[in-house]
């Protein structure tokens, strides 16, 4: 996989499903969810993970974290969340811009680590349009 793909969405250069923009943070849809709506908020500026992202960039990360997590909660139906961020190849980091995974929990045991589910190209345009309409209030 392309070691910064995420720059890529920042600058619209291809497709995503975006949730929320503002001016130093994103969220979009993960292509491969482990759960419906799961999530990743990035920040806009550059920095590989959690070793050298900025505070300023870090807390407002957080905060957008927290509104997509009650926006999961509103627009989905989500019972709980899990939010995670891999940090180095030995942790599992792939995409190297720093990001925060945000996945809903609907019921017991619907996520494992490292198991995704298919969610067709519909029905994930649907969940992004639900979470963006709950975003924009
Ligand atoms: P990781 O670096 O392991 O924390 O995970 C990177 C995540 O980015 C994975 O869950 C991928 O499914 C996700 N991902 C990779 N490319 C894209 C993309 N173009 N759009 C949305 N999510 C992506």
């Amino acid at each position: 996989m392309e070691k910064n793909i995420f720059l890529k969405i920042i600058n619209k250069e291809i497709p995503a499903n975006i949730v929320y923009e503002d001016n130093t943070s994103m969220a979009f849809l993960d292509i491969n969810p482990n759960t419906k709506g799961h999530t990743l908020v990035i920040p806009k500026k550059s920095s590989k993970n959690l070793y050298d992202i900025n505070d300023d960039d870090l807390s407002d990360v957080i905060k957008v974290v927290k509104k997509v997590a009650l926006a999961q909660q509103k627009a989905l139906g989500a019972k709980g969340v899990n939010i995670s961020m891999n940090n180095e190849e030995i942790a599992g980091q792939e995409v190297f811009h720093s990001h925060i995974h945000v996945i809903p929990r609907y019921v017991e045991n619907d996520y494992i680590l490292g198991k995704h589910i298919e969610v067709s190209k519909e029905e994930m345009e649907e969940i992004c349009e639900k979470l963006r309409r709950e975003l924009e209030n």
